[in-house]
């Protein structure tokens, strides 16, 4: 389960200016298609139309043949993981943090979530464990720490379509390098779409596309496009 697709998207905040002009993407389930472009061509706002955030303009998206408009919220949330490139985690405890939202979670899910995560590193030591308070009057994390706390709570929730809106756009190259591990890891089994910007983090993608104000201008393999450009 998981086939998305764009059917002619367009979309626009205000009536009279269209930021996406009529967009078609196919992504089968299990596939990791990728979407870079300047900042400004519309990228995350291809995420957010996802997840019903807006009406389209005209056209469709379909999760496995069916129309998401014709979706319950609910399930659609259920259905879609998102890690952002920002997390902001509550003044809480780590299990809390990663918890939130999945009422019925036991313990041993949170942390089987927390190992996919690989969060063990920064969790090593604190004598609280998962008990252990972060944020301003607790233990102060790093920005990738941060990444993999909101990884394990996406791995909690299991959703087989996963959106990485820029999720290690924030981080320094070594501990891109250590996220993007953990990310193509959970990316198996599930259809993925990567915002990125930086080609490197994304050779791994079934497919790429280019997105340029608001319309698509290349798309094919990692090779491809490099032997292109
Ligand atoms: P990208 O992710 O590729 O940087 P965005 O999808 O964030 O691009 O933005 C595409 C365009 O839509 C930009 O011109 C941006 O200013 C505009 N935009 C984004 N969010 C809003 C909003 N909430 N209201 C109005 N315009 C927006
Ligand atoms: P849950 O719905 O269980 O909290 P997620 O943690 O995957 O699941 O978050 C999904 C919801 O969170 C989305 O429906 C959206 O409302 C909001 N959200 C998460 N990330 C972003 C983001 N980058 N931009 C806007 N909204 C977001």
């Amino acid at each position: 389960a998981g086939h998305v697709r764009f059917e002619d998207v367009k979309f626009g905040y205000d009536a009279d200016r269209l930021i996406l002009k009529g967009i078609d993407l196919d992504v089968p389930a299990g596939h990791t298609l990728a979407v870079v472009g300047p900042s400004g061509a519309g990228k995350s706002t291809l995420a957010r139309l996802m997840y019903r955030f807006y009406d389209l303009t005209s056209g469709r998206i379909t999760i496995d043949g069916q129309d998401i408009a014709q979706v319950t919220q609910a399930s659609l949330r259920a259905a879609i993981g998102i890690v952002p490139q920002d997390t902001v985690l509550f003044n809480d405890t780590i299990g809390y943090n990663i918890g939130y939202g999945r009422e019925g979670a036991g313990r041993d899910e949170i942390e089987a979530a927390a190992r996919g995560a690989a969060i063990s590193t920064f969790i090593e030591g604190q004598s609280d464990g998962y008990d252990t308070r972060v944020g301003e009057r607790g233990l102060k994390l790093s920005g990738g720490e941060k990444q993999r706390v909101a990884i394990a709570r996406t791995l909690l929730k299991n959703p087989p379509i996963l959106i990485l809106d820029e999720a290690t756009s924030a981080l320094d190259s070594r501990t891109e390098g250590e996220i993007q591990a953990t990310l193509e890891d959970i990316e198996r089994g599930r259809t993925t779409i990567v915002i990125a910007h930086r080609l490197s983090t994304i050779v791994h993608a079934d497919e790429i596309v280019v997105l340029e104000a608001g319309e698509v201008v290349e798309r094919g393999s990692h090779a491809a496009l490099l032997r292109r450009n």
